[in-house]
C-alpha cells in the first residue's frame, strides 16, 4: 500500500512515549502506527522526526487581521484602553480593502510559519468601517485556504445600539456568509440590549457567538450573567465563547469557583488574550502593577473550556507580535506561575485542543481518517515546547507540506560555514526531503 507522505518516528502531544509512524494520503490521515525508522512502506515523500513532537497545529480563537500592523500609523501616550480604542478607531477611517489585505496577509503569513492551522478572526463592522474588513479577510480566509482555516467573527467594536446602520451591516454580513457572530457590550450604551441582539441575530442565521465581554479590573459589576441568561434561554450552551474577562483576574478565590461553575454549566467558554491584557490593564498603578489576566488554568480545573490566544499584533492595544500561540502559552504559564508538568501541558492544550474545542472543530487530532494538518515542533514533548519555544520545523495542511525551517546549524571553530544563496528562503531546505535529512 502506498501512500502520499509518511511522517517517521513522531511523538503524539499526549502520548510522547509511544512514538509512531503517520501515513498520510489524499490529504487525511490513512494510518498511524508504531515507530519505524526504515522504509518498510512506500511513499512519495518519507520524513523522518527522530522523536519530535507531532501536534495537529496551533488554534488561534481570537485575533484581529483588519487592524494589525498600524503601529506605526499611530502615536499613543498613556497606553490605555481607551486610547487604544480611540487611536485604532482614528486609523480604521484611512483602512481600504487593499490596505487590510496587505496587513491581514503579513499577519497570517506569520501565524503560518509558527503552526498555526486554525483561526477565528474577528472583523469590525461599523458605519465607517462598513464591510471593507468584512470583505478584504473573507478574500484572506479563500486565498490562505492551503495554509489555515479561518471562520469570520462580525462584531461592532465601538457599540452596536448607539450606533445608527451597525445593525444593518452586521446583518448584510450575516447574509453575506459571516461564521459567526461576536459584541463588544463594555462600548455599548445599551450592553445588555447588544447581548440581546447578538443573540437574536445568532439564533436567525444559526452562528456561534463570541463575545469581547468586559475590560477592566472592577468585579463589582459585570455582563457575564446576562450572557448566561441569554445563554441558557436560547439553548446555546457550547456555542458561545467570551473574551478578555479581565475582571476575572480581580476575583479572590471563593468568588472566581462560583463564576467557574456557572461557565462549566452554562457551556460558556473563555478565551484569555494574555499579550494585550499585560498590555493594557493596570496603567493605573505606579507599582505592583497588577497582572489584569484571567486566571484560564483555574478555570479550566473546573470544566470550562479555555483557550489562550494572540488577540492584536502591531497596534495600540498590542505593540508586539509574532503570532505564535506557543510564546502565548510560554507567557501565560509564566505570569500565572506555573510550572509543573500538568500545568504547563495544559497550557499547551489551552492552544491547541481546547480552541478547538471552542472552535466545535469535529475532525481535529492527529487521528485516523482526520485530515493531515501536522505540525512538527523541535522538542519532543509539550513541557518543553512550552519552557523551551520550541522552533515549528514543518506544517501540514490537508497533506501538503504548508511551510518548513530549517534547525540551526552552529559553526565549531575549525568549520567554515558554506553558507551560500540558496541557504536562505527557498533553497535546499524548501523541499521536504532535503527537510528530512537536515533534521539532527
Ligand atoms: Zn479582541
Amino acid at each position: 500500500m502506498s501512500f502520499d507522505t509518511i511522517l517517521r518516528n513522531g511523538c503524539i502531544a499526549g502520548r510522547e512515549h509511544e512514538p509512531v509512524d503517520i501515513a498520510v494520503r489524499d490529504g487525511r490521515i490513512a494510518a498511524i502506527t508504531p515507530r519505524s525508522n526504515q522504509a518498510t512502506q512506500d511513499a512519495a515523500c518519507d520524513i523522518a522526526l527522530d522523536g519530535k513532537l507531532v501536534i495537529p497545529g496551533f488554534v488561534e480563537t481570537h485575533i484581529h487581521l483588519d487592524k494589525s500592523c498600524i503601529s506605526d500609523r499611530c502615536s499613543c501616550r498613556t497606553g490605555t484602553l481607551q486610547e487604544a480604542i480611540e487611536s485604532v478607531a482614528a486609523a480604521k477611517l484611512a483602512f481600504t480593502e487593499q490596505d487590510i489585505y496587505a496587513r491581514g496577509r503579513r499577519t497570517l503569513e506569520k501565524a503560518i510559519v509558527q503552526g498555526t492551522t486554525g483561526m477565528r478572526a474577528h472583523v469590525e463592522v461599523d458605519p465607517r468601517i462598513g464591510l471593507k474588513g468584512f470583505r478584504a479577510v473573507s478574500q484572506l480566509k479563500r486565498d490562505f485556504a492551503w495554509a489555515v482555516d479561518i471562520e469570520i467573527c462580525v462584531f461592532p467594536q465601538e457599540g452596536l445600539l448607539n450606533d445608527p446602520g451597525c445593525d444593518e451591516l452586521l446583518v448584510q454580513a450575516c447574509d453575506d456568509g459571516a461564521d459567526l457572530i461576536g459584541g463588544c457590550p463594555y462600548t455599548d450604551n445599551d450592553p445588555h440590549g447588544q447581548i440581546a441582539r447578538i443573540f437574536e441575530l445568532a439564533k436567525r442565521y444559526d452562528l456561534d457567538i463570541d463575545l469581547h465581554l468586559d475590560f477592566d479590573l472592577d468585579p463589582s459589576w459585570m455582563h457575564l450573567d446576562e450572557v448566561c441568561r441569554q445563554t441558557a434561554k436560547y439553548g446555546w450552551g457550547g456555542r458561545v465563547a467570551i473574551g478578555h474577562v479581565t475582571k476575572l483576574s480581580a476575583l479572590d478565590h471563593a468568588a472566581l469557583e462560583k463564576i467557574g461553575v456557572k461557565l462549566a454549566n452554562a457551556g460558556i467558554a473563555v478565551t484569555v488574550l494574555p499579550a494585550t491584557d499585560l498590555f493594557l490593564m493596570g496603567r493605573g498603578a505606579e507599582h505592583s502593577v497588577p497582572r489584569g489576566v484571567a486566571p484560564a488554568h483555574r478555570l479550566l480545573a473546573q470544566g470550562v473550556t479555555c483557550s489562550l490566544a494572540t488577540n492584536n499584533v502591531l497596534n495600540p492595544f498590542t505593540p508586539f507580535g509574532d503570532c505564535s500561540l506557543l510564546r502565548m502559552a510560554n507567557l501565560y504559564a509564566n505570569i500565572a506561575q506555573l510550572g509543573r508538568p500538568d500545568e504547563l501541558q495544559a497550557c499547551m492544550d489551552m492552544v491547541t485542543l481546547l480552541p478547538a474545542k471552542l472552535m466545535n472543530l469535529g475532525d481535529y487530532g492527529i487521528a485516523v481518517g482526520n485530515p493531515a494538518d501536522i505540525v512538527v515542533l523541535d522538542c519532543a514533548d509539550r513541557v518543553s515546547a512550552v519552557t523551551e519555544l520550541a522552533q515549528p520545523l514543518l506544517a501540514m495542511k490537508r497533506g501538503r507540506i504548508s511551510f518548513s525551517r530549517p534547525t540551526a546549524t552552529l559553526y565549531w571553530p575549525g568549520a567554515t560555514p558554506s553558507l551560500v544563496k540558496d541557504d536562505f528562503g527557498a533553497g535546499p531546505f524548501a523541499d521536504a526531503r532535503s527537510l528530512a535529512r537536515s533534521l539532527p
